[in-house]
């Protein structure tokens, strides 16, 4: 059975896209800690990110820098955290928050919930900057 992410990236499930190539995929966070919350996967399907080959993980964490540059441009903040959990999803995954404060990046904070509308627009700004 695919893990849900996979089946974003195949289309089955509708998700916020902000950027692709072929061996990766980011889209928004649909309960994002902050505006602008994405996760960037690998399409290649596993579970714990450090079972990632090391050209994987190395080429996963530049496809993840390019994100995040598009992202500290779409949404202004202090910096760009990154965090690995993978707790929820079995499916390797690195989230990028646009931090103004280190709360921001708190896990146990109550998530937003912004209007698809209003996720479609920051999804849309974020691909706008991305440059592959
Ligand atoms: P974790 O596996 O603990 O890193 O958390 C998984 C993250 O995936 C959570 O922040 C969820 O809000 C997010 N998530 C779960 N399902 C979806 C989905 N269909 N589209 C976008 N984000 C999702």
């Amino acid at each position: 059975m695919p893990s849900i992410f996979s089946r974003i990236v195949a289309g089955e499930i509708p998700s916020y896209k902000v950027a692709e190539d072929d061996r990766h995929y980011a889209f928004l966070d649909i309960n994002p800690l902050a505006e602008g919350h994405v996760l960037v996967i690998p399409k290649r399907e596993v579970d714990y990110i450090f079972d990632l080959s090391d050209s994987e993980i190395a080429d996963l964490t530049v496809f993840a820098k390019k994100v995040a540059l598009a992202l500290r441009e779409a949404i202004p903040c202090r910096k760009v955290g990154m965090a690995v959990l993978g707790l929820e999803v079995p499916h390797a995954h690195i989230h990028l928050v646009p931090m103004q404060t280190e709360g921001d990046l708190d896990f146990r904070r109550p998530k937003l919930s912004p209007a698809p509308e209003r996720m479609q627009q920051i999804a849309q700004s974020i691909a706008d900057k991305f440059r592959s």
